[in-house]
C-alpha cells in the first residue's frame, strides 16, 4: 500500500477498484486481501458445511498442470514479459493534473522505453491494456503492432474493478466493450486477459470463459500453467498465473515516487525467482508496470534482466499467448 494512505481511506478505494496496481493483491491493505463489496459473495463461517465451504472456493480452482516435458527448441523454461498499462486510469478518483501526469508518464516516456528495450533484446513481451488507455494515447497499440513480436490483452475498460460492479449484465457489457474495443485498435481479437486489480466477482471466470478467451492471467495459484477448473469441472481455460513478487507495482508503490527499496534488491529478486523456475522446468512471468517500472533506475534493471535471463541460453522467450497455445497443444 502506499505510504501515506490511510488503512480506512485506502479499503474505500480498494472497493471502488482505484488504489490497485494492476494485478497485484499485495497492492490493496490486508485485511482483506480480496475485498468484496458487501452482498456480493457468501462468506466462509465456523458454521459453513463442508458442501458451502467447497462451493464457496469452487469458482476458479488449480486443475491440471500443463508444464509440457519440454518447451520449444529444448528450452528448460518459458519466460513471458508482461507489462500492464494502467497509466491515468489508476487516478480515477483523483483525476487532477499532478495525479494524472505520474500515469500519462507511463505513455509519454515508459511505454516508447520499453518498446526500444525489447527492440534491442529482440524478445516479445504482453501489453494488457485497458480500452480507454488506448483511447487516451492512440499512438500506443500502432506502436506496439509495429514490432510484429508482441501480444496485446484485455484489462478491461476503464481499469474497473469487476468484484465492485455488482451487476453480472453490466460486467458482461463491459468485458466485451473492452475486446470489441482491442480488436478494433490493434487488428486481432485478444486471446488473453488479465484482470484489472486482480478483481474477480463470482460472475467473471464464467463471462471469461463465454467470451472464448484462450486463457486468463489473473489468479495466483501455481507457479506453472494449468487448467481452471470451476465448479469441479474443467473448463478448457487456461490459467497462466502470476506472482505478486515478480511485479513491480508492491516494490515502488503507486505514486511512482521513490526508489526505494533499491532497484538493485529488486533485480536480485527477480533473478532468484527466474533461477528456481530454469531449476524446475516451468515458467517465469515478470509483471511490469510502465508508469512505475518504466522509470529511468528501474529498467535498467529490467534491461539488467533480460540480459542475465538470455546468458542462460535454454530460455524461451514467448508472448502469453504463445505459451498458451503450447501448452494446449502439448497437453492435449
Ligand atoms: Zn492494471
Amino acid at each position: 500500500m502506499a505510504s501515506g494512505t490511510r488503512p480506512g481511506s485506502a479499503l474505500a478505494l480498494v472497493l471502488l477498484g482505484l488504489l490497485p496496481g494492476c494485478s497485484s493483491p499485495s497492492a490493496q491493505p490486508a485485511p482483506p486481501a480480496h475485498p468484496q463489496p458487501a452482498g456480493s459473495v457468501t462468506p466462509i463461517t465456523v458454521d459453513s458445511t463442508e458442501e458451502q465451504i467447497r462451493q464457496a472456493v469452487g469458482t476458479a480452482r488449480v486443475g491440471r498442470k500443463l508444464t509440457p516435458r519440454t518447451w520449444p527448441n529444448g528450452a528448460r523454461v518459458a519466460v513471458c514479459l508482461s507489462f500492464d498499462v494502467d497509466n491515468e486510469l489508476l487516478q480515477r478518483a483523483n483525476p487532477l493534473p499532478v495525479p494524472l501526469s505520474v500515469g500519462e508518464y507511463g505513455a509519454t516516456t515508459s511505454v516508447p522505453r520499453i518498446l526500444d528495450l525489447l527492440d534491442r533484446h529482440q524478445v516479445p513481451a504482453t501489453f494488457f491494456i485497458p480500452a480507454m488507455g488506448v483511447m487516451l494515447h492512440p499512438e500506443m497499440v500502432p506502436a506496439i503492432v509495429a514490432r510484429h513480436r508482441h501480444e496485446i490483452g484485455v484489462h478491461g475498460w476503464i481499469h474497473e474493478f469487476w468484484p465492485g460492479i455488482g451487476d453480472a449484465a453490466k460486467e458482461q457489457r463491459l468485458l466485451t466493450q473492452s475486446i470489441d474495443y482491442l480488436t478494433k485498435a490493434s487488428g486481432k481479437r485478444p486471446a488473453g486477459v488479465r484482470a484489472p486489480g486482480s478483481g474477480f466477482s463470482p460472475q467473471t471466470f464464467d463471462l471469461i470463459r463465454k467470451a472464448g478467451f484462450l486463457y486468463d492471467s489473473s489468479l495466483l495459484a501455481a507457479d506453472e500453467p494449468y487448467e481452471i477448473v470451476s465448479n469441479g469441472q474443467p473448463s478448457g481455460v487456461i490459467e497462466l498465473p502470476i506472482s505478486e513478487v515478480d511485479n513491480d507495482y508492491v516494490y515502488y508503490g503507486e505514486t511512482a515516487n521513490g526508489s526505494l527499496p533499491s532497484p538493485d534488491a529488486v533485480f536480485e529478486i527477480y533473478k532468484a525467482e527466474f533461477d528456481l523456475a530454469f531449476q524446475e522446468r516451468t515458467m517465469f512471468i515478470l509483471t511490469q508496470h510502465p508508469h512505475v517500472g518504466g522509470r529511468r533506475s528501474r529498467i535498467v534493471q529490467l534491461d539488467r534482466l533480460i540480459t542475465y535471463i538470455k546468458s542462460k541460453r535454454e530460455v524461451w522467450f514467448a508472448t502469453m499467448e504463445q505459451v498458451a497455445q503450447y501448452v494446449k497443444q502439448a497437453g492435449s
